[in-house]
């Protein structure tokens, strides 16, 4: 890695967000790795986040592994000493977004999820596969939308 792609600011973020506490545990079994379906397929490997991580050879502003993960927090279920690889990967992330490195398709869903609730757009194909399934069409719940305002506002996603 460049020296000037060195991002000093990270060590003190995970520092002060007690990731490192989980970093420390980590003791490069690479379990989490072994269970993780995104790795199956190319994607992320929590094992050398971990490591990265952990010795700050890590861009943020650059990194795109942390962007293929599927939150399914079977890594984490895996650690067997609690390191908890998937929260160190939100919290990565959150780091990542706040140094602008934020891909296209996430910023399309949140900003879908600001003004809708929803993730994902509600397009014919939902309509008709909501309809085979004999569900309601999606609409927007204005009740929710009225918490979701609240909770928005609490955060940094809000900011957006
Ligand atoms: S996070 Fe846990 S499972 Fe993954 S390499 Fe480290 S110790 Fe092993
Ligand atoms: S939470 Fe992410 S890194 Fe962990 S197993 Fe799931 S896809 Fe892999």
């Amino acid at each position: 890695m460049k020296k000037s792609s060195y991002d000093t600011a990270l060590e003190r973020e995970l520092h002060d967000s007690l990731s490192h506490i989980n970093l420390r545990k980590c003791h490069q079994c690479g379990h989490c790795t072994g269970v993780c379906p995104s790795a199956r397929y190319g994607g992320i490997r929590p094992r050398e986040i971990m490591e990265r991580a952990s010795k700050g050879t890590m861009d943020l502003r650059l990194e795109q592994d942390i962007w293929k993960c599927l939150m399914c927090n079977s890594c984490s279920e895996r650690c067997q000493v609690g390191a908890d690889p998937a929260h160190v990967i939100t919290l990565l992330r959150n780091a990542a977004a706040i140094r602008g490195n934020r891909p296209p398709h996430f910023e399309e869903e949140m900003k879908l999820f600001v003004k809708t609730g929803m993730s994902f757009p509600r397009t014919g194909l939902t309509k008709k596969l909501r309809s085979e399934f004999s569900l309601p069409e999606l609409e927007v719940d204005e009740k929710v939308m009225e918490e979701l305002k609240i909770l928005l506002s609490l955060s940094r996603l809000g900011r957006f």
